[in-house]
This record gives structure tokens, sequence and C-alpha cells, in this order.
């Protein structure tokens, strides 16, 4: 047991603190402007890295191999970490610790544990175990665990992944430690979005170093990094909380689109306003005192939409750091009196947010798989991994598009802003034509002649921005990376990545066996590869589509492709349940059946409750808030024929303007009704399908009609008189 005698003066945030206390103290000027970025970046986290020097060496080289080479944590560098960390935090000012998970709800959870124990004396002490750190046990019975654990055996626990550094948040009252951990039931069943995760890094691992040994290269670890790019939306603290809709559903039930929308094109890449400015500026400097490595920043299409982009990472940490944006972006707002939004579809007509997931396969020393390189050597490496990839996304496209499944993402996805909710694969002109030229036999023709080590022995260099001309690709290589862009922005990147290195491990496994055998009938490495490469792509190729995604034609062409079209969030989870997902994750042992069964429920489940939410909340809107408007309205214009009636005024156009009125607002009365009737299903006994189907056919539509009519309102009502802020006021008032 590891204890210091408690310091009180610890327990106040300390004053040489560059952040103060809150934002509050912040925008009161007691933060260094500009910020020194290189003398504070990353001072709020701890890696093992930099706890060389306190930790015992052997200690330390334990600690090392575990983070570096995946060694399996030995227990008894705990203790001597959690001393470390505890010194650390306290110095850092933090009063608690938490074990911070990542439950199956996509968010992440935290459960504080005060590192004050009380001593005999009746004094106090600051305490930190070993066993603090290596174990947790929220009571965790009310986070979903798509029935992985019954009620009698509730408890879940929670396990330190010390691949992710440690990371320290502030309050305006202390501070806290968060580590980073898994969680599990005690059947050691996953109940996160990190356990699957850090399993499939440890697939992909394995095969992509068996791959590598083709091409002579002898790894104990290939890494998957990720940079995750993230919109969001600013809205006016005032506005969100005189918007029910907003406040439950994180996105506009109703309202009416403003006279100017987006069709201006005038706020991309804009400059930003200065109250923005500040906020991100701010956001930026959290996320560097956090080691997380922001980038880049600009104005998004719609109004009031803007971005954030990291540098990429290694997939684990990208996922975590990921979770602290979202955070970031939410916690800060309010300082500038500002409300973020995550949601993909917070106002309708507008585009909505998402979350592009880059993602590449690189050695321990930095030797990125995708990168088409100037030797023969590289290019046989780059074309392998890159036909593996390919073969993995033709093979699994239910699975790629379920991971992006949820009832935000189901307004932007097949609309004119996100990709289609066809999965293809873009990989431009000349790469397509690489590859179509193997398929054909054709390469002696072409100047990439000999590609795979004969003749001419270099690809053409590929243009490294190629990817981001055609923004209709869900899946686009982009230079050096392939960038997956059908992601919700409230996502988290956790399960999408999961699923990505389970799928890709296979096909790498698949195409070394196939190479393998090739070899061993006597053919050398460069015809054994474009046996390999002309097999896969030849079989796959229908999911290389460098054309227009919105386009009518390509639904019809990717129909005759054969290529799924999953339209919505019920009927991709429903295509994740099948047989050969279950199998492809058991055999990668990265969710056996139950636990992905278990996923599968929960994201069924959250995606009704979701639902059941905004209609809870269209109904009331509607009936206490949009009602009682139009009815005031009526007795306004009621009043004034009434008068103008008197002095013996002909106005047939107001006459027409009150009935137009009244036959909207009955309407109305109706639409709630049919909504009404419609959700009520979400109180009878019945299965996943019918409520499936119901939605479908029944709710949404209710739902649609219901806005639609709310929406006609909103144009006739009087401003004065119409309660809930406009699309205008809060698309425009920044
Ligand atoms: P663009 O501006 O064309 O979108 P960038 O090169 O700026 O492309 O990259 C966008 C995102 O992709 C960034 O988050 C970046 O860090 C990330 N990225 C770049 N290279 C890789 C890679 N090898 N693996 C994963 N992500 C990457
Ligand atoms: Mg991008």
């Amino acid at each position: 047991m590891h204890a210091s005698n408690l310091n009180f003066d610890r327990l106040q945030p300390p004053a040489s603190n560059p952040i103060g206390s809150n934002g509050a103290a912040r925008s009161n000027g007691t933060r260094p402007f500009p910020a020194d970025i290189n003398s504070i970046f990353g001072e709020q986290t701890l890696t093992v890295e930099m706890m060389r020097d306190t930790l015992p060496r052997d200690v330390y080289k334990k600690l090392q191999a575990t983070v570096e080479h995946g060694a399996r944590l030995d227990t008894s560098v705990a203790e001597a970490a959690a001393v470390a960390m505890k010194k650390w935090a306290i110095d850092h000012g933090a009063t608690h610790f938490t074990h911070w998970f990542q439950p199956l709800t996509g968010s992440t959870a935290e459960k504080h544990d005060s590192f004050v124990t009380p001593n005999k004396g009746g004094g106090a002490m600051y305490e930190f175990s070993g066993k603090d750190l290596i174990q947790g046990e929220p009571d965790a019975s009310s986070f979903p665990s798509g029935g992985l654990r019954a009620t009698f055996e509730a408890r879940g626990y929670t396990a330190w992944d010390p691949t992710s550094p440690v990371f320290i948040i502030e309050n305006p009252r202390g501070a806290t430690l968060c580590i980073p951990t898994v969680f599990a039931s005690w059947t050691g069943e996953a109940l996160d979005h990190k356990t699957p995760l850090l399993r499939s890094i440890d697939a992909l691992s394995r095969e992509a170093c068996k791959a590598l040994k083709l091409f002579d290269m002898d790894e104990d670890k290939v890494v998957t990094t990720v940079g995750a790019e993230q919109e969001y939306f600013l809205v006016d603290r005032e506005y969100f909380y005189r918007r029910p809709d907003l406040v439950a559903c994180g996105r506009t039930l109703f309202g009416a689109p403003p006279p100017r929308g987006q069709e201006l094109s005038d706020h991309y890449f804009g400059s930003i306003p200065d109250r923005v400015l500040a906020y991100m500026s701010d956001v930026e400097y959290e996320l560097y005192r956090l080691g997380v490595p922001v980038k880049t920043r600009h104005n998004e299409v719609a109004p009031g939409q803007y971005e954030l982009a990291p540098i990429f990472e290694h997939s684990n940490i990208a996922a975590d750091h990921q979770h602290q944006i979202m955070q970031t972006l939410r916690r800060l707002a309010g300082n500038y009196g500002l409300v973020c939004l995550l949601h993909e579809k917070p106002f309708a007509g507008l585009n909505g947010s998402g979350k592009h997931n880059n993602w590449s396969m690189s050695t321990p020393s930095g030797v990125n798989l995708l990168e088409p390189g100037d030797t023969p050597h590289s290019n046989r490496l780059f074309l392998f991994f890159c036909t593996a990839v390919l073969t993995a996304v033709d093979r699994h496209q239910d699975i790629l598009r379920a991971t992006v499944a949820n009832a935000g993402n189901d307004h932007r996805l097949g609309g004119h802003e996100a990709p289609p909710a066809i999965i293809s694969a873009f990989l431009g002109e000349q790469l397509s034509a690489i590859f179509r030229n193997i398929v054909e036999g054709t390469e002696g023709q072409t100047p990439e002649a000999g590609l795979l080590g004969l003749g001419v022995p270099t690809l053409p260099p590929l243009p490294r921005h190629a990817g981001d001309r055609n923004r209709t690709s869900p899946f686009a290589f982009t230079g050096n990376k392939f960038e997956f862009r059908a992601l919700g922005s409230s996502q988290t990147i956790s399960f999408v990545n999961a699923a990505l290195n389970t799928m890709v491990a296979e096909s790498i496994a698949d195409l070394t066996a196939m190479v393998e055998s090739k070899m061993n009938e006597g053919k050398s490495l460069g015809l054994a590869l474009r046996a390999t490469i002309k097999h896969y792509i030849a079989k796959h190729q229908r999911i290389i589509f460098d054309g227009d995604g919105y386009s009518q034609e390509w639904m019809e062409e990717a129909e005759k492709r054969g290529l799924l079209n999953l339209k919505n969030s019920v009927d991709a989870y429903a295509a994740l349940n099948a047989e050969k997902n279950a199998a492809l994750f058991e055999k990668y042992e990265v969710l056996n059946k139950r636990e992905l069964k278990a996923r599968v429920d929960v994201m069924y489940d959250q995606y009704f409750k979701t639902l059941s939410v905004e209609v809870d909340s269209s109904i009331s809107i509607a009936q206490r808030i949009i009602l009682p408007a139009a009815l005031r309205a009526m007795n306004e214009l009621g009043t004034t024929l009434r008068h103008i009636g008197k002095v013996d005024i002909q106005s047939a156009e107001t006459h027409g303007l009150l009935e137009r009125l009244t036959q909207h607002t009955d309407q109305l009365q109706r639409a709630i009704a049919q909504v009404r009737d419609a959700a009520a299903i979400f109180d009878a006994d019945c299965g996943t399908e019918e409520l499936a189907a119901h939605t479908t056919n029944q709710i949404l539509p209710a739902m649609e009609e219901l806005r639609a009519v709310a929406d006609t309102l909103e144009r006739l009502v009087p401003d004065n008189l119409w309660p809930l802020p406009s699309y205008e006021e809060m698309l425009y008032i920044k």
C-alpha cells in the first residue's frame, strides 16, 4: 500500500495552473496567449516513456515491452507504476482517479474514486495501489450488455490498458486522473468497444507480420494508424435551451428552412468568426495539453458547421483521443456561450456532420504499407496490401455499413451530402488502370509494365489528393491511406476500426497463403504475387468505383454488380448478424458469437430508444408549443377580422389567411394523433423485426408528415408568436 500524508493545499487547483480552475477564468485572460505549444504539449498526459526516470529499470522495461511489443502485462509492474502515476497525478492537482472506458453506448464512462482514504489518526492519506490501477469494478449493471450479463451476475470489471497513456481532466474544483481501461464481464466477455479494437490490432499485426516475411521483412509488429476528421455544429446556448428538441435529441425535429441555406457555399473555408475562433483555439489548447495532435480547423459546408482534424496515430490511441476530442468540443463550448452539436443531422435541409476515418498500416519504424513507393520492392508491398484491403471491403460491405449505422446517420447517408449507403472503394484513375491491367494481363503494354518486378521498376507517382476530388465515395484511397467517410459525427471510431482491422487481417492471411502456395509450386515471388493479386482483384473488382456515388446510374450499376444497398440502420444491423460475420470475428478472436450478437442487440436497442425519445419530443413540442402558437395566431387574426368587419371592410385575403391557418392547425392535430398511434408499438410486446418494419413504414413517415405541417405553420404564424428559435437565428448568429 502506498500512501502519502494528505496535503490540503493539494485539494485546491494549483495556483500556478495556467488554465485556472475553469473556463471563466480562462476567458478572463489567465491563460497565456498565444500558447507556447511546445511547452504545454502533453503536459496533462503521462506516457510510459515519461515514467522512465521514475520507475525501477526492470519495471520500465517490462511496461515498455507491453506497450511496444504487445507483451502480456506483468502484474508485478503495477505497484511501481501506480506509485509513479499517483505522484504525477497529485502533482497535477488530481484528487480522484477513474477507470475511463468505452461502454457499448458508444460514448465513454467513468466512475470517480478519491485518492483520499481516512487513516487511523483521524486524518487522511492519499492512496492508489497497483490493484487500483489494474482493475476496477464500476457498478455497471445499467450499462447495456446486450444480454451478456444477466442481472444476477451484473458485475463487470475494468482493466488497465497500458498501451494508452493516462491523462488528467480538470474541472472547476479539481482534477481527475483518467486511466484508459477495457470493460469486460467476469466471464471475460467484452462489454465495451476498446477490447475488440485491441484484439483486432493484434490480429492484423499477426497476419501482416507473416505477410511481410514474403518480402523478407522481419517485423514483430504491424500497427494500424488512424486520423479521424471530426465535423460539428455550434449554436448559441441561448437558442439551444429554447429548443427542447435540441436539448433532448441533439437535433431539430422542426424548423422551416432559412431563406438562405448553404446554396452560396460561402461558409465553406470562409473566415472563421471571432467567437468561434476563440473557442477553437481553446479546444486546441486543451487538446495539446492532453497530447492530442490536432492539426487543422476550418469552416464546413453548412452555416454554423466546422471541422477539426488531428494528425494520425496508432489506432488505439487515436480512438481514445477521438473520444477526448468529442468531450473537449462539448465541454468548452459553454465557456463561449455556445453548444457543440455532434449529432449527424442537427438541421434538416443542410449538410449533416460526419467523421472521416483515415486508416493505414505501418511497421513500428514507420514504413507505411499503403505507400506506393519508388522501388519495385515497395510497389509490390503496396499492391499486395492494397489488394487485401479491397478484398476485405468487398467481402464485408455489410459489416462496414453496419458499423456506421445509427439513427442520426440514417438522415445523412444516401442524401446528397454524404456517401451513399452502398459501400464501394475509390482508387483514382491511375491505380484503377493498374489493377485493370493486372486483371486483363495487359500490364506489358502499359507504361506501368513489369510493375511486379519485371521491366520498368516503379509505379507512377500517384496523386496524393486524388481521393479528395471524389467526395462521393465512402471508401477512398487518398494517396497513402484509405479514408472511410461514412462515419457519423457522434460515433466512436473504435468499432469501425476493430471491424476494419479484422476483415483486412483475414484478407492478408488469404493472400499470403496463396502467394506461399504458388511459391511452393516453384514460382518466383514476383510471379506468385502477380497471380495472387490478379486472382483477388478479378474476384473483387466490383467494389472499385471511381464515378459519381450520388448518381442514379450508380444505384443501378451497383445493383447489377451485386453490391449491397442497406438503406437504413435496421437493415444494416440485420445484415451484421449474419453467420459469415460471426465466423470472421470469431476466427480472429476479436468477438465471439455472443459478443457480436450483444453488439447487434445494443445497436438495435439504442436505435429504438433514440427514436422513441424523438417521437415523444415531437409529440410534446407539436402539442404543447406549436399548436398553442398556431391557436394564438388564429385568435389574433380572428380579432382583427372582427374589428375590420365592424367598420364594414371586406378582406378576402385576410379571411383566406385565417382559413389556411385553421386548416393547417387542424392538420397538425391529425398529424400528432397519427404519430401517437404509430408510436403505440413502443409499448407493445413485439419482436425486433416487426418493430423495425413498423418504424420504417409507419413511425418515420408519420413524423415526417407532422414536421411538414409544423414547418408550414412556422411560415404562416407571426414571428413574435413563434416560440421556437428559427433556423435563421440558430445558424447565422455567431
Ligand atoms: P487531406 O487533407 O487530403 O484530407 P491529409 O494528408 O491532411 O489529407 O490527411 C487527412 C487525415 O488523414 C489527417 O488526420 C492525417 O493525419 C491522416 N493521415 C495521413 N496519413 C495517414 C496514415 N498513414 N494513416 C492514417 N491516417 C493518415
Ligand atoms: Mg477527409
